[in-house]
């Protein structure tokens, strides 16, 4: 398809497919113009907690419903240079706090299969869905504690959080800065593959971005034809785990087995502080809300509460009022929780232990690969030590595991949770994040509980800087 018909088709799809609420600000259909360059014209939605100044940079919230930012994040300007075109900007739950995309000032995201509204997943809902339902090329989002990867395996696509570090962060708005991470949507491994590579480069505006020398090893280390060895960790096939998800899982493994019997073989390993995972990533990433929000007070940044003197009876200070009306519920849940575990009284025992506990998670992983991890060792990237090499010591490549434990639930059925419910559906994509992993989740052919054909999403995770491989593995699957 031309690339001029590729983009009027996608425009057209956003016009039917308002009704599930996948974009916030869409762009002006009548300035396709672009650079060339490897992205030549293609539609990318952008998640609108990262800047733009041409459209309205919101994170969903009520507190920025007004702002524009004055510049582009680093991302947005390397994805027009090499010529892609901006679709819009893509709903999310508010400041990417949510894994359903139902925490928004705009509205939910949601999807429409076999005429059930299901959840789209979240927070990167709204570019999930762009991107399922052909409403853009790919898309941005940004994956904390799997906002990228939940919502790719609830709408079928692909989704992929590099390593912490390699795409810049500038011009993100920040949720949990130590986990926060740009990630990439699409229907297949190629494209984000393809964007990965015009995006991950070393950005000295951003103080956490993987210096040069560092990357350089990363390149050199890895090699496509070697036997590989993928891990399934045991601690993953829980109780909880859907039947559906379960099954799809093993039927992978067996089509790889199958597939690649000369080349590819499996381990079973253990990652013992799996169960850690999430109760210290609801300590952390909160505990860092709760700071980075604080800018939110009605003076420096975005909207303000009415004026006390139109307003006489309430004589709260104009920044309590300003973030009481503009906040939504979940993000002040996240503001009090985060506020608590740092206070004085409570530091030592949430938020210090949830640091320990964040360690212990990064030396499981460490134990089961077999690529060191650069950034303990100060080897370079996928440096691999001479026994590793020589001793087959069952350490493994990358691990292979579902992404979330049940295939996408009902709106209904997500109403109906509580907070901690909703909390769950992260106990398989927070372990990654707290070791800053690079991860993607694959569809994979499932069948859901009515026996209706539908994908599952199955994640691969690597070393730290092992991205290639990640996605190398990540196409043998799709
Ligand atoms: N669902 C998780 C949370 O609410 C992850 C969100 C994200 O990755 N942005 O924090």
């Amino acid at each position: 398809m031309s690339l001029l018909r590729e983009a009027q088709r996608c425009i057209a799809n956003q016009a039917a497919r308002k009704q599930f609420n996948a974009f916030i600000a869409a762009a002006n259909p009548d300035n396709l113009l672009y650079h060339s360059g490897p992205l030549n014209g293609h539609l990318i939605a952008i998640k609108d907690n990262i800047c733009t100044k041409d459209l309205p940079t919101t994170a969903a919230s009520g507190i920025l419903r007004s702002f524009t930012s004055p510049y582009d994040a680093t991302v947005v300007l390397k994805l027009q240079s090499a010529g892609a075109v901006i679709a819009g900007k893509t709903n999310l739950d508010e400041f990417g706090m949510g894994s359903h995309s139902t925490y928004s000032y705009f509205g939910p995201v949601s999807q429409n299969v076999d005429g059930k509204a299901l959840s789209a997943g979240g927070s990167s809902g709204g570019s999930a869905i762009a991107v399922a339902g052909r409403e853009c090329w790919a898309a941005l989002g940004t994956d904390t504690g799997g906002s990228v990867r939940l919502p790719a395996a609830y709408t079928g696509i692909v989704g992929f959080k590099p390593s912490y570090g390699l795409i810049s962060r500038w011009g993100v708005i920040a949720y949990a800065n130590s986990l926060d991470t740009v990630g990439i949507l699409s229907r297949d491994v190629r494209v984000a593959r393809d964007i990965f590579d015009v995006l991950s480069e070393h950005d000295r505006q951003d103080p956490t971005s993987i210096p040069v020398s560092i990357r350089k090893g990363s390149a050199k280390s890895h090699r496509k034809d070697r036997h590989l060895r993928i891990g399934i960790p045991s601690e993953y096939n829980v109780l909880e785990l859907s039947p559906a998800v379960r099954k799809s899982w093993l039927s992978i493994i067996s089509a790889l087995r199958e597939h690649y019997k000369a080349t590819v073989s499996f381990q079973s390993v253990s990652l013992p502080t799996t169960r850690l995972a999430l109760p210290a990533y609801y300590v952390l990433a909160p505990a860092e809300a709760s700071s980075n929000l604080a800018k939110y007070d009605g003076v420096r940044y975005g909207s303000r509460a009415a004026d006390a003197a139109s307003d006489a009876p309430d004589r709260s200070p104009l920044f309590a009022r300003t973030r009481g009306e503009g906040f939504g519920n979940e993000v002040k849940r996240r503001i009090l929780l985060g506020t608590y575990s740092l206070s004085a009284a409570a530091i030592d025992n949430y938020f210090i232990q949830a640091q320990r506990a964040r360690r212990l998670v990064q030396r499981d992983f460490d134990r089961v690969f077999r690529a060191s991890n650069p950034l303990l060792s100060e080897e370079p990237i996928g440096h691999e030590t001479a026994d590793h090499v020589v001793a087959d010591d069952g350490k493994v490549d990358v691990l292979l595991h579902p992404t979330a434990p049940t295939l996408p639930p009902t709106l209904d059925t997500v109403r109906g949770q509580t907070a901690l419910e909703t909390y769950t559906n992260d106990v398989f994509t927070v372990p990654a994040s707290l070791a800053g992993l690079p991860a993607i989740s694959v569809p994979v052919a499932s069948v859901d509980e009515q026996s209706i054909e539908t994908k599952c999403g199955m994640q691969v995770v690597g070393q730290f800087g092992n991205d290639e491989t990640v996605l190398d593995v990540a196409e043998m699957i799709e």
